[in-house]
């Protein structure tokens, strides 16, 4: 247990409030601490990498730090399950499992982050056929507020609603993953793609290759870059049709050092390291920065592109750069993709936190009939009973915070007001 001195994420917009931190070696101290903590009164979250936005891993209790919970294995190598501590990163799992010949599906833009992190807020790559993060997820052991230990395993009645849980059930001490045999990606990027031309083929577009992302700052009707992540499973890519050219040199999506991306140029290699967009050494994205992100149904993609292109000059001044990525969907009651294949628009701020709560209204505006979902972990404007109000499960998922807490240990400020 230590004081916490000063704490913030990891962008530094969220000053984290808790009386004290806790940073347990193994999961039977992680029990204890949970325990104790939940006997005298305080409330408890818990925190993995701290790469979350929004306030989510913050708390005025207690607050967990999986630091050390950092053990990998054993693999089942018939069912596929991989047993991982909830505080292991997606870089030194994708590192383990690779010697292995093993693999997970799929990644999100940086490998810094922890599974348990990821999996606890939604997380996501792109692919038309990717579930996100969450979905690889075959079982958990849960800390509960009492310090016993539950398991949970894919098929239990309660098992879709506490994979994607904010922290709110209680801690996580050990996921069992869904993995695959290892498989090789080949990264490559084009340039300079008609906006309207992508729009009108976006379907094709993005089930063209395993994982597509598309970069926009939304100032010109331009796609200013397609990263294609593409196995052998795929054919050749080919953008020239909608205007692009294919890069000559690694490109930054925000034009920073490239050196800080995985492998360009179409060279193939393992899937861990292609998948991820920065490589785990590095600075991920543009480093001073705010994100935010929002879901909708696949089939308004073109619809709520243009919608946001029509308010474009009302981004101009905090804008750094737009993603576009697709997720299949899941039945994870909590998960930003239930129930839709989902197109999410992220977007890359400049580190103004002013600037940035004055466009998030408008976003949220022309986005509105979409019925958009903002990203758990990162900023929006939406309140969180209406953000909560997007999820036909929400109120199974409320019932279950109320069965598996019912003191409100786990209970977030940030979200469950
Ligand atoms: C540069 C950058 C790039 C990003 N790229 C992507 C991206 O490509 N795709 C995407 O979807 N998101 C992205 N994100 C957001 C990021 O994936 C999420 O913030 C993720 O939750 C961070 O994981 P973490 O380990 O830092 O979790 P934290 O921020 O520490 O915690 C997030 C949530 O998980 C809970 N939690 C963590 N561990 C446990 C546990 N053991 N038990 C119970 N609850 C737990 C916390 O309580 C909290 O509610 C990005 C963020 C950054 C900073």
């Amino acid at each position: 247990m230590s004081s916490p001195g000063q704490m913030n994420n990891w962008a530094g917009n969220v000053a984290f409030g808790p009386t004290r931190v806790v940073t347990p070696r193994d999961v039977d101290e992680l029990c204890a601490a949970v325990a104790s903590a939940a006997a005298a009164g305080e409330r408890v979250n818990t925190v993995g990498t701290a790469h979350s936005f929004s306030a989510i891993a913050d708390t005025d209790g207690a607050l967990v730090s999986t630091e050390h919970l950092r053990r990998i294995g054993p693999i089942d190598e018939v069912s596929g399950w991989v047993t991982i501590e909830s505080g292991v990163r997606f870089a030194e799992l994708g590192d383990w499992l690779n010697h292995r010949g093993w693999a997970l599906h799929n990644l999100p833009s940086l490998p810094h982050i922890t599974v348990a992190g990821a999996a606890a807020t939604a997380t996501h790559g792109s692919g038309v056929r990717n579930g996100n993060i969450a979905t690889a997820v075959a079982a958990l052991d849960l800390v509960l507020a009492d310090g016993s230990l539950r398991r949970f395993v894919d098929g239990d009645p309660e098992f879709s609603g506490v994979v994607v849980a904010l922290g709110a059930l209680g801690v996580v001490a050990r996921l069992q993953v869904r993995v695959r045999p290892a498989f090789d990606v080949a990264q490559s990027v084009w340039l300079g793609a008609g906006l309207a031309a992508v729009l009108d083929r976006f379907d094709d577009v993005m089930s063209s290759a395993y994982s597509v992302s598309l970069f926009t700052n939304w100032q010109h009707d331009v796609i200013q870059q397609i990263w294609v992540k593409a196995t052998i499973d795929d054919a050749p890519f080919d953008a020239s049709d909608l205007g692009a050219t294919a890069a000559m040199s690694d490109v930054h999506p925000v034009g920073a050092d490239p050196a800080a991306c995985t492998p360009q140029g179409g060279v193939s290699g393992p899937s861990h390291e292609r998948l991820a967009h920065f490589r785990s050494g590095f600075t991920p994205s543009f480093g001073a920065e705010l994100q935010t992100e929002y879901f909708v149904d696949r089939r308004d993609a073109a619809a709520a592109a243009q919608a946001i292109r029509s308010i474009a000059d009302r981004l101009a001044s905090v804008i750094l750069i737009s993603e576009i990525r697709t997720i299949a969907a899941d039945d994870l009651w909590m998960s930003t993709a239930y129930g839709r294949d989902s197109v999410s628009f992220h977007f890359t701020w400049r580190l103004d936190p002013v600037g940035v709560s004055k466009v998030l209204p408008l976003l949220e505006d022309v986005l509105e009939s979409f019925d958009p979902r903002p990203h758990w972990a990162k900023l929006t404007a939406v309140a969180p009973a209406r953000q909560l109000g997007r999820y036909p499960r929400a109120d199974d998922f409320i019932a279950l915070c109320t069965a598996l807490d019912p003191n409100g240990t786990f209970r977030n400020r940030a979200w469950q007001s």
